[in-house]
């Protein structure tokens, strides 16, 4: 059946974070222990229904990008979300969000719907309260989740709210 909406949405954040597997997790329901395996794949996508509506979300995968510092303006082109992703075990990942909040406004629409994700929640270790980062969300206006793109926990929850949102936006 088509789809009534497609919505892209950018996953972004420093390298290693989880960025791939947090995609890999929502689109297709895997996690490869070893991967870069998308490497080269711009985006995949899923398709959900929210409310009576047929969303198609097109995620966006940098791809590596990032480590170069050259994830192009083309890449936030047309994005209506965006999942910023920091490694709850790695501080420095999270002090880089307001980086990547100003890269947003730099180059995202101003109308972005954007959640912040603090991704390997199954991991012991945690650098990053999450008091702390719901806090950096709320003075921010992005919405927030831990999550785990290993378990599996929260994923789903994360995305799907995103898309809620960002129909909200358009309906
Ligand atoms: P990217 O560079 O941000 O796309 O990060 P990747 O998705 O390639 O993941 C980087 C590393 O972190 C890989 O070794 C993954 O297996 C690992 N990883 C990703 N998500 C999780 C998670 O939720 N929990 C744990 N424990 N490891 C993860």
């Amino acid at each position: 059946m088509e789809e009534d909406y497609v919505f892209k949405i950018v996953v972004i954040g420093d390298s290693a974070v989880g960025k791939t597997q947090l995609l890999g997790r929502f689109t297709r329901d895997e996690f490869f222990f070893d991967s870069k395996s998308t490497i080269g794949i711009e985006f995949q996508t899923r398709t959900v229904d929210i409310g009576r509506k047929r969303v198609k979300a097109q995620i966006w995968d940098t791809a590596g990008q990032e480590r170069y510092r050259a994830v192009t303006s083309a890449y936030y082109r047309g994005a209506l979300g965006a999942m910023l992703v920091y490694d709850i075990t790695k501080r420095h990942t999270f002090e880089h969000a307001t980086r990547w909040v100003d890269e947003l406004r730099a180059h995202a629409d101003k109308s972005i719907v954007v959640m912040l994700i603090g991704n390997k929640a199954d991991l012991t270790g945690r650098a990053v309260h999450a008091d702390e980062a719901a806090a950096f969300a709320e003075e921010q206006g992005l919405f927030f989740s831990e999550a785990s793109a290993l378990s599996g926990e929260n994923v789903e929850r994360a995305f799907l709210r995103l898309l809620h949102e960002i129909h909200a936006n358009v309906s």
